[in-house]
């Protein structure tokens, strides 16, 4: 999936594991939760517009992963003070790509990071351990639609939920009633 879904994830998991005490068990919830939920929304964006390899002659493209990455910044300007712990590890599996696209870039070689290892752990974990694996063969009977530039809507779409999502908890977490205004009596 792309950053703003990852990002929106890890703020919901943190924010959700709020209340517990002490506070290093929601931070090793928090962790766990946001890792593996990358995992699952990585098998999930087979239903999105997730080419493999960018298109930088492909104006949508180009337009597209423009406003993601806008809309990354964006929710990282909002967010990341108050729910890095979330965010981060949501997104960490992602170190990967700067690891392996960086190489190739600057041209320079780093033996021990040709693979995606992080990525990898999740596939194994998604692939070959149940209920994760379960999980993996439903979402693996949706179509895929990596191709399809229309398909970029089921992602926003589930980023519009996610925002919602994110608006009720913050509602919920509201004192609903209002104290009492002094009386003059
Ligand atoms: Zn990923």
């Amino acid at each position: 999936m792309q950053e703003p879904t990852h990002i929106l994830t890890g703020v919901i998991i943190q924010k959700s594991f709020g209340g517990i005490r002490p506070r290093g068990l929601a931070l090793g919830l928090t962790a766990t939760l946001a890792f593996l939920s990358h995992g699952f929304l990585d098998e999930l964006a087979r239903i999105t517009f997730h080419p493999a390899d960018p298109d930088f002659h492909s104006p949508f493209w180009v337009g597209y992963h423009a406003a993601v990455l806008m809309t990354s910044i964006l929710f990282l300007f909002l967010w990341w003070k108050k729910y890095k712990w979330g965010i981060a590890f949501a997104a960490l599996p992602d170190v990967d790509w700067i690891f392996i696209h960086g190489q190739g870039i600057f041209h320079i070689q780093i033996p021990f990071y040709r693979q995606p290892h992080l990525h990898d752990l999740l596939h194994l974990i998604y692939h070959r351990i149940p209920p994760f694996s379960w999980l993996t063969s439903i979402v693996n009977r949706l179509p895929n639609d990596r191709h399809n530039p229309w398909a970029c809507l089921w992602e926003v779409l589930l980023v519009a939920m996610l925002l919602l999502t994110l608006r009720l908890m913050t509602m919920a977490e509201r004192p609903s009633v209002r104290p009492a205004k002094l009386q003059v009596t």
